[in-house]
């Protein structure tokens, strides 16, 4: 279900590579004693991994959290990552609700994993409110650009009815 062409693709083969924990945090660096700062960057308290870092951190917990209430989705978020590989079980959702949501998780994997990247390479630290809105537009403008043709008139509905959220803010 991540492999759905509404999410972007760079954001698709993060996210898959944190399920896999595969991504190189610190954890797996300072095994291979290219760093010994195991220090979580984004909340400064626990060891970055990949499950820390895109699952459990309060930071990116946060910032879903946003994208999450965006979209009027309800979602334990400490059960992301396993409703991320089992999004055919969100009942009640058409497939292109689903889609989207695998967009907007996909697109909030990547945009941790680049606001961690911006504090250890540029020093700067985006609060999670603004890393969200970058994650809204992110989405809308991949949306807008691959919208599937053959979508009923209540998921058009629904979906203008996300996008006028962005406009009006
Ligand atoms: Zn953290």
């Amino acid at each position: 279900m991540i492999w759905n062409r509404l999410a972007v693709p760079k954001h698709r083969v993060i996210s898959w590579l944190a399920i896999q924990g595969r991504v190189k945090t610190a954890d797996g660096l300072s095994q291979m004693d290219i760093t010994s700062d195991t220090q979580c960057k984004l909340c400064c308290v626990h060891t970055e991994s990949n499950q820390h870092l895109f699952f459990q951190c309060v930071y990116a917990q946060r910032t879903l959290k946003y994208v999450l209430d965006w979209l009027g989705f309800k979602s334990r978020l400490d059960q992301l990552e396993r409703s991320l590989m089992r999004l055919h079980s969100r009942r009640g959702k058409s497939k292109f609700q689903k889609q989207i949501y695998a967009a907007v998780i996909t697109a909030g994997v990547y945009h941790v994993w680049w606001a961690r990247n911006e504090v250890h390479w540029n020093m700067v630290v985006w609060r999670p409110e603004k890393l969200y809105r970058r994650i809204r537009e992110c989405v809308v403008m991949r949306v807008s650009s691959v919208m599937p043709r053959k979508i009923s008139s209540k998921d058009i509905e629904w979906w203008e009815g996300v996008k006028q959220k962005v406009y009006n803010v």
